[in-house]
């Protein structure tokens, strides 16, 4: 029998469904807060990545699904969202626009990584970002929005981490100093971190190997080494975190895998999730839209994994009450045709009346289709045979209270209509 590939998985009937209401949320939350939608391609050129998640960071270097099509162009599946938006956001002249623009996303993204619980070689992120100002109220907006989403969700038990990474003038001083602090630990450190400490120092910080931990324990922190201008929007971001009520947690230690952030750096954390326990996470990255050819502007923004948040979900039993009857089954009994026929033509009546309806395509008896409709959560059943075809009276079963009744086919069109909104 053949699998789904390693690292990849089909997500289908409840999963399906629970993930529609993910989304579900998600998108009333982006209506809430303006942000307006946009899909990228799943596959963009390979040297995009490059430039601007960072030729050096893990995801670039070590994960990414990279290939040469029939053209003989390098192309990359996308890593990650940020990058492609970036792009788009050029290429149609949003930047010309009043600004900010605010944009969203749902979709997969692929990284060559051990799949494990929580992490997929194809994992879908949902994601925000603004693109035009660098005021903190901006960053407080995105980090907000995670906060409130993971709330409607009922994750209330998430820790918010923040730091702040500096920016191309102050960030230089302190990886020289980090530099410096490892240059006699080297021997301690993992065979990659070795190489960070030569080529992305900042990532030391990062490594989840427990000697690298301790042997960086009291090395150097970015925060002695902002500029005035970051530590400035590092403090404003804090100060109007606290106005809202959001709570946070400062870890000197929290960069994140892309390279492209500057300034401020955020993730949201499950601790019931383990070491796959971050749920989404992000922050403001001034140099990136310059980076992909444009002008200088700046941009924050934030992904969330919605494997993740659906384990969370599941651990914490917060899914929301699947089993609620709906719906009507439709049973059609009797040998004559004309009978099935005016069945169908019902059938499609009541759809066209924007009610979910369901037939029996297996020729089962009235009593199989009266269990089938039980089974699968149907609330009505809606019996037409011979009988009713002659009277034009059908009975209406509600499966939910054990009730039938009997009504006239007008009747059936004026109650189903009236009761269109709670039978869904
Ligand atoms: P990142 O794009 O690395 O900032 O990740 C943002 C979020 O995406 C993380 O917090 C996770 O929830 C999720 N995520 C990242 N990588 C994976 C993966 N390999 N599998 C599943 N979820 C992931």
């Amino acid at each position: 029998m053949r699998r789904a590939p390693r690292g990849t998985r089909d997500i289908l009937l409840q999963e399906a469904a629970r993930w529609q209401f993910l989304e579900k949320i998600f998108r009333e939350m982006c209506f809430t807060y303006n942000f307006a939608e946009i899909h990228t391609p799943i596959f963009e050129e390979a040297e995009l990545f490059t430039r601007s998640v960072g030729e050096e960071s893990d995801v670039v270097k070590k994960e990414m699904y990279i290939f040469r099509d029939r053209g003989d162009r390098e192309l990359a599946l996308r890593p990650e969202g940020t990058a492609g938006v970036t792009r788009a956001y050029l290429e149609h002249g949003l930047h010309r626009r009043a600004q900010p623009v605010k944009l969203y996303y749902f979709g997969p993204m692929f990284r060559y990584d051990r799949p494990q619980a929580g992490r997929q070689r194809q994992f879908y992120q949902m994601g925000i970002e603004i693109f035009g100002s660098g005021d903190p109220a901006t960053d407080v907006e995105i980090i907000k929005f995670t906060s409130d989403f993971f709330a409607r969700l009922g994750l209330l038990d998430l820790n918010l981490q923040i730091n702040s990474v500096g920016c191309p003038r102050c960030r230089p001083f302190y990886l020289e100093q980090l530099r410096n602090f490892v240059r006699d630990k080297t021997a301690l450190l993992c065979r990659d971190c070795r190489q960070r400490a030569r080529v992305n120092p900042l990532r030391l910080l990062d490594c989840k190997n427990g000697d690298c931990r301790a042997a960086l324990k009291d090395s150097p922190q970015m925060e002695a080494y902002l500029c005035p201008a970051c530590r400035e929007h590092f403090t404003a971001v804090l100060r109007l975190l606290k106005v809202l009520d959001v709570p946070f947690e400062v870890d000197p230690f929290l960069v994140r895998g892309l390279d492209y952030y500057t300034n401020t750096a955020f993730e949201f954390v499950s601790a019931s999730l383990g070491t796959q326990g971050s749920l989404g996470g992000g922050g403001r990255y001034d140099q990136l839209v310059e980076s992909c050819g444009g002008p200088p502007v700046p941009g924050v923004g934030m992904a969330a994994g919605v494997e993740r948040i659906a384990l969370a979900m599941e651990k914490k039993n917060l899914w929301p009450n699947e089993d609620v009857p709906s719906g009507i089954f439709l049973a059609v009994t009797g040998s004559d045709n004309e009978g099935r026929e005016e069945g169908l033509a019902l059938l499609y009546q009541l759809r066209a009346q924007g009610l979910k309806v369901e037939i029996d395509y297996l020729n089962r008896s009235l009593k199989a289709q009266m269990k089938y409709a039980h089974r699968h959560g149907f609330r009505y059943v809606i019996i037409w045979g011979e009988e009713e075809r002659l009277s034009k009276r059908v009975k209406l079963r509600d499966l939910q209270a054990g009730e039938q009744r009997e009504v006239s086919l007008q009747e059936l069109g004026h109650l189903l209509s009236e009761q269109k909104g709670w039978i869904k």
